[in-house]
């Protein structure tokens, strides 16, 4: 199923700001699926640090694994939850996440953009 809120009606001159932020273009789709957490076992300022685990080496002393905590991502762009099952676009390292529906808004920018890149100066 695809991202994003098809019944909002976007303002995209705003988001046109974030998108030329953007660096990496090499955008894959992909099906999010909830994933582990990591959480600190201590509260610093009465709030608990909490990341998505890919895998990375962790103190197991310091965090604690939490299966299928990670359920959700945000686009980039617009916000728009990501859940279990619904599909978006990803970079490298998923530095930047884009729903269904932004990167089709972009698709011509991004493919023109990787077009330019892709020629030699
Ligand atoms: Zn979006």
């Amino acid at each position: 199923m695809k991202s994003g809120d098809v019944d909002v009606d976007e303002d995209w001159t705003l988001l046109d700001a974030d998108f030329v932020e953007i660096r990496d273009l090499q955008f894959e789709h992909k099906t999010f699926r909830s994933k582990p957490s990591l959480r600190r076992r201590e509260s610093h300022d009465g709030w608990i640090q909490e990341t998505e685990y890919n895998g990375q080496p962790y103190d197991e002393a310091e965090f604690e694994l939490i299966p299928n905590q990670w359920d959700h991502q945000h686009c980039s762009l617009c916000f728009a939850i990501i859940k279990d099952g619904l599909t978006y676009w990803a970079n490298k390292d998923e530095v930047t996440i884009l729903c269904d529906r932004c990167f089709t808004h972009y698709e011509d920018r991004i493919h023109a953009q990787k077009e330019r890149e892709s020629k030699p100066s």
